[in-house]
């Protein structure tokens, strides 16, 4: 086998070796059905345990109560920018955009074209480096809903506490996220992420939705636009991403095998420590998001010059460590520590950082 690297990009982002190995082997013939997924119809009974398995899945890690439906869409979490409000948003209503990044920047400039929107806060003056705090959120009394992204991924930016926002229904993108940390899903009305960066391959969105919201879209919503019909149809109103929602079923299972979202979280939080502690052990390493904001998922820091930076990238390529540059919007650096990205990649990302401080610094 050709070796594998540590691939440390922020999306389409790194999946667990079993479940890519299982799909290897599965790849020309599912047992039993003598096809591979990629080839049978989404309306055959094969497919309907892959997809049933995959929301049973995510429901039983994610604790997803009964009145929630779980969507299989396409589009990516970029859709959802305009789903959501053509869908939640009615006449004459206002919805709520808290602004921590380039992610929920590109959600409110989508939110504004189908109605008014108030930004209860844009985090834009502290360069997106945290979230903001109860106080500093300007909600609009009736809301129809407050959007957020839970984590940055450009930036590194986490919510690690929910803001308080009354009875308005909260909807969040957690593309970069989800099932990395226990989290529970009655808190939201509706939750949406891009399966490519923690569950699976892109071309996949996953949409988990208060049953009593699907009953705001305005009649005369484009049929694929409208969530009602993803619900009355589930998920197959018309060829969803099969090979998509083959692996997140196999990624479901693997999660509940290491010990659900529970053991994952542990993990997360030691590798993510690891490598806070040493951007924080040196003046040479700085990391853009503030401390109480941190992700675990997205590490974004800087070094003293952009071209100690530019080799960084480049000597840290050559040792196996891929995809460390930063987004350009930002610069720096960023390491993307997702679900399925191993321990001892995160360790030898510390070593080659004490190394390069130690030659250049
Ligand atoms: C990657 C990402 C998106 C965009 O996802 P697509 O599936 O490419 O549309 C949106 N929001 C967040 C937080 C992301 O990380």
């Amino acid at each position: 086998m050709t070796e594998r690297i540590y691939n440390f990009s922020a999306g389409p982002a790194v999946l667990p070796v079993p479940v890519l190995e299982e799909a290897q082997r599965d790849m020309l013939a599912l047992p039993g059905v003598g096809m591979s997924v990629m080839e049978i119809s989404h309306r055959s009974k094969t497919f309907d345990e892959i997809i049933g398995g995959a929301e049973q899945g995510l429901r039983a890690l994610m604790g997803i109560p009964e009145n929630y439906k779980v969507l299989f869409l396409q589009g990516g979490a970029s859709l959802q920018f305009s789903m959501i409000p053509l869908n939640l948003l009615p006449e004459g209503g206002v919805a709520d955009y808290v602004i921590t990044g380039s992610w929920g920047k590109k959600a409110l400039k989508e939110a504004k074209r189908a109605g008014e929107i108030n930004v209860a806060a844009n985090m834009e003056d502290s360069r997106y480096s945290r979230t903001p705090e109860q106080h500093e959120l300007k909600l609009s009394p009736q809301a129809a809903y407050v959007h957020l992204t839970a984590n940055e991924t450009i930036e590194g930016v986490e919510w690690k506490d929910l803001p308080d926002v009354g009875d308005a229904p909260l909807v969040s993108d957690a593309s970069s996220n989800i099932l990395s940390r226990v989290e529970p899903v009655e808190k939201y009305a509706l939750i949406y992420a891009g399966a490519q960066k923690n569950m699976g391959p892109s071309g996949l969105t996953v949409v988990i939705i208060r049953d009593d919201l699907l009953a705001r879209a305005p009649s005369g919503l484009h049929t694929m636009l409208d969530y009602r019909t993803h619900v009355e149809n589930d998920s197959l109103y018309n060829t969803p991403n099969t090979w998509g929602v083959y692996i997140l079923n196999l990624v479901c299972k693997w999660l509940k095998a290491k010990g659900g979202i529970e053991g994952m979280q542990r993990e997360n939080e030691a590798k993510a420590k690891l490598l806070y502690d040493a951007i924080d052990a040196t003046d040479f390493y700085r990391g853009h998001a503030a401390p109480e904001s941190r992700s675990l998922m997205n590490v974004t820091f800087r070094l003293p010059s952009e071209d100690l930076e530019k080799q960084f990238v480049r000597e840290a390529t050559a040792a196996g460590l891929d995809g460390l540059k930063g987004h350009r919007s930002v610069g720096g650096l960023r390491a993307s520590i997702y679900n399925a990205f191993p321990r001892e990649g995160v360790e030898a990302l510390v070593e080659f950082m004490k190394e390069f401080e130690r030659k250049n610094g």
